[in-house]
């Protein structure tokens, strides 16, 4: 498979964190990037350059964010399942029954989930959503630019660290909310449940080197980074 079908497929595909077959999976990863995985988890490259997202997300903070944070998500929570059963599990697996696990499982699962979404709707703008999509999103929230506001504020109001999210619910309706510190919108104990669709990290670790304090301009500068073909691709996928 070709790197960026993969990463992407990693991105949304229910069942497709988990690489059960882990020679044949790295037979089909060599790019520049390096490339780890440890039994059924692998640490996906990321999709772009460090750079890609200038000047709206820095290339320094990418790095650091990519090769720093979300690595040491996975490394924990690798070691953290070492020996037990959760090793042969998919992560979405894990994280839907999230509420009889470890904190230092929910913590780092979450964190290595939720960045692999986070990479993969972003990408080197503009791009704007399928007609069916943009459809959906101004019935539910009665325009796009509205939608957009509602999302920015749920990830303005989070208190603390966390994320926000555009999600599909169980009953086929777009919603918006944010989930704190790893959490995200598969775990069975998050308060906003359905099928994540859109993304953004809220942790100062996501901005605090090009905007200091001011989340509210990163996330204004979200916007012309969101991959939407991305979004669309997992919309399809969930309805
Ligand atoms: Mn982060």
């Amino acid at each position: 498979m070709e790197r960026r079908k993969f990463v992407k497929s990693v991105g949304v595909g229910a069942a497709a964190l988990y690489l059960g077959d882990k020679a044949a999976a790295g037979a089909n990863l060599n790019n520049s990037f390096s490339e780890e995985s440890s039994r059924g988890l692998i640490f996906p490259a990321l999709p772009y350059a460090y750079d890609a997202l200038e000047p709206y997300i820095d290339a320094r903070t990418m790095e650091i964010h990519y090769d720093r944070h979300h690595r040491t998500y996975y490394n924990n929570l690798v070691n953290a399942i070492k020996g037990t059963p959760l090793e042969s599990m998919t992560i979405e697996n894990i994280l839907k029954n999230i509420s009889g696990q470890t904190d230092t499982i929910r913590n780092n699962g979450g964190g290595y989930y939720n960045h692999i979404l986070y990479w993969n709707n972003l990408a080197k703008g503009p791009s704007s959503p399928s007609s069916d999509l943009k459809k959906a999103l101004e019935s539910a929230f009665g325009s796009f630019d509205k939608f957009k506001e509602v999302f920015s504020n749920s990830a303005k109001t989070r208190f603390g660290s966390g994320w926000a999210w555009l999600y599909l619910t169980a009953d086929k309706k777009l919603a918006t909310g944010s989930t704190p510190n790893q959490d995200n919108t598969i775990m069975d104990i998050s308060l906003v449940k359905g099928v994540p669709l859109l993304t953004i990290d809220v942790w100062e670790h996501a901005y605090y080197l090009k905007y200091q304090n001011k989340r509210a301009d990163y996330i204004e500068a979200f916007w012309n980074v969101v991959n939407w073909e991305e979004v669309d691709k997992r919309y399809e996928q969930a309805l």
